[in-house]
């Protein structure tokens, strides 16, 4: 039998397995990025002992490769920070569950984040039942990401694009405020908008060189500050 024989009588068979695959390929890769995420869980976070039970479970959950551009999304649960555009970058899995951890956050409470970028961060504590304020510089990003955030049913994160040194004063007092671009020292507006017995998590430092990731505490309207780990992030931008 030649093989165009062959063909014209595995016709039948031939359409079926194409929409075989047609039909569960998005299935299969849903797996697979599942298996990914599983993977990263157990060996970038549980292995470096983070501990929070829900913060694991929130990382576990929310998937992390929709907000990566779409070429990046096979890299999406490696162990590092990735590009998203405009010369931002998503943070490295570890640095993202390492600091929603610090805050000890509790559903219900109110966080404001500073520098939405894709916006998994405020997935991961939209996910934690937060009511999530997040402020992004780039407009671009800010529509991408509340968009991102809509699509996935996060209906408890409010995006705003604008200067994250003022903060957010109509909604203020937060609960906590995380900070995911690196001030050169800690903005006064923010350190006013935090709750007594608020939480702030900030990577400080000069520009273009490795940062303190600072957590600092307000107790009886004194900041207690804290020395956690040295990071590295994008500046955040004086407007
Ligand atoms: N949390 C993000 C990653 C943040 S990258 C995520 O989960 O993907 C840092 C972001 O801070 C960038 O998108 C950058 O545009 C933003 N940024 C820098 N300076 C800022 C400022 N002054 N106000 C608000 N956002 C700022």
């Amino acid at each position: 039998m030649n093989f165009k024989n062959f063909i014209k009588m595995n016709k039948r068979l031939f359409l079926l397995i194409f929409l075989f695959v047609a039909l569960f390929k998005p299935l299969l890769l849903a797996q697979n990025f599942e298996q990914l995420r599983n993977n990263m869980v157990e060996e970038q976070l549980i292995n470096r002992k983070i501990k929070s039970k829900v913060v694991v479970d929130a990382m576990r959950t929310v998937p992390r490769h929709l907000f990566v551009p779409q070429h990046m999304q096979s890299r999406a649960y490696n162990d590092s920070p990735l590009p998203i555009g405009l010369n931002q970058t998503i943070s490295q899995p570890y640095i993202v569950a390492f600091m929603t951890e610090q805050l000890e956050l509790k559903p219900g409470m109110k966080v404001l984040e500073i520098g939405t970028g894709s916006g998994y961060q405020a997935a991961i504590l939209a996910h934690l039942g937060c009511e999530v304020y997040t402020i992004e510089l780039l407009e671009e990003l800010a529509i991408r990401a509340e968009k991102v955030l809509k699509e996935l049913n996060y209906n408890n994160v409010k995006v705003k694009s604008g200067d994250g040194y003022l903060g957010w004063p109509e909604e203020a007092p937060f609960d906590a405020i995380i900070v995911t671009a690196a001030p050169e020292i800690i903005p006064e507006k923010l350190i006013e908008q935090l709750k007594e017995g608020g939480k702030m998590i900030v990577p400080v430092g000069p520009l273009f060189s490795t940062q303190s990731l600072k957590l600092l505490t307000k107790r009886n309207k004194k900041i207690i500050e804290k020395d956690l780990i040295p990071v590295i992030f994008v500046p955040m931008v004086k407007n």
